[in-house]
């Protein structure tokens, strides 16, 4: 129980997470400048605009808090079962060690400076990446898009929205993460020695840093600022991300990147931000009659992905089949 309480609230007090009250509060500060310079808004106004209880309150918005809690005990039973980044990394390590042309720290002259940074600057981009990657994944393969349609059954964001996830895709995130870890630090220890270290403020990458300061919440949220055209092919805005929760059918598929653009302008998925105000958020599903409630967010997936496996199988068997009776 002591354990549970603690993964709660230490969602709130680290600065490795995304709602770390810091960054919520720095989020504000960056949506009431944008309503009261932008929207040339009264700051009661603002206020009012940015505490919008018909969105905080909504339906949509208390099953986030619901699957932010249940999701937190379900993975705090299952964390401990997948495979670490300290597995991997020695997994990798030995395996680079087995390679006669390889050395353990050829580059270990390298002055500390560049190692920290270009381990930094790696360790970001890639983490970015295949968050990227397996984001895509999620809208094209079936299976995953029943999973991350749970995220998209948001009608409302706020910024707990990023935590309303199906527990199975948490579990592939968590997997993702540490082999981006293992990875990282497996490759950079080999070649650089005991040198590699992060450039860090509080104890976070510096870029992630960088970023949430930014007001990384606000992508979650109805606020929709916009950057300027050129960076939004550099760095995802708030409103190029509500675009990605749009039902509209030209924002299918836009949008995939958690923090840079450029993997969607590489990929061809890239949309520049347009007026989010009048978006209607969500899935466009005919056989939802409860989007929000916690059967339609935890079991309908699994129903789903039963079916779709059942049908993939049939096929299987009825192609063997008509192999066999061939012969
Ligand atoms: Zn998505
Ligand atoms: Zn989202």
């Amino acid at each position: 129980m002591i354990d549970f309480f603690s993964t709660i609230t230490e969602h709130f007090s680290d600065p490795r997470k995304r709602v770390f009250l810091g960054y919520i509060f720095l989020s504000i500060i960056i949506a009431l400048i944008w309503l009261l310079a932008k929207k040339k808004l009264s700051l009661k106004d603002a206020l009012r605009y940015l505490f919008n209880k018909s969105i905080l309150f909504s339906k949509s918005s208390q099953s986030d808090f619901k699957l932010f809690f249940f999701n937190r005990i379900f993975l705090m039973f299952v964390s401990p079962l997948l495979v670490t980044q300290l597995a991997i990394a020695t997994v990798i390590y030995h395996f680079l060690q087995s390679i006669s042309w390889l050395e353990f720290g050829m580059f270990v002259e390298t002055p500390k400076l560049i190692i920290v940074g270009t381990f930094t600057t790696f360790i970001f981009v890639l983490d970015d990446f295949t968050k990227f990657i397996i984001h895509r994944w999620m809208h094209k393969w079936p299976i995953l898009w029943s999973l991350h349609k749970v995220h998209h059954s948001a009608t409302t964001l706020t910024p707990l929205t990023i935590y309303r996830t199906h527990p199975l895709e948490g579990v592939v995130f968590i997997i993702r993460g540490s082999f981006t870890q293992g990875i990282s630090i497996s490759t950079f220890v080999f070649c650089f020695g005991n040198n590699v270290d992060l450039y860090t403020v509080i104890g976070v990458n510096v870029f992630v840093f960088c970023f949430n300061v930014a007001g990384s919440n606000l992508r979650h949220s109805h606020i929709g600022i916009r950057y300027w055209r050129w960076l939004e092919y550099i760095i995802i805005s708030p409103a190029q991300h509500q675009l990605h929760h749009s039902v509209a059918i030209r924002h299918y598929d836009k949008n995939f990147g958690a923090t840079l653009a450029v993997w969607d302008w590489i990929f061809g998925s890239l949309n520049h931000s347009e007026d989010t105000e009048h978006l209607t958020l969500g899935v466009k599903e005919k056989d939802i009659s409860e989007p929000h409630s916690l059967h339609t967010l935890y079991v309908k997936p699994i129903r789903e992905i039963y079916t779709t496996i059942r049908s993939y199988v049939g096929h299987l068997f009825t192609y063997f089949k008509a192999k066999t009776d061939q012969h």
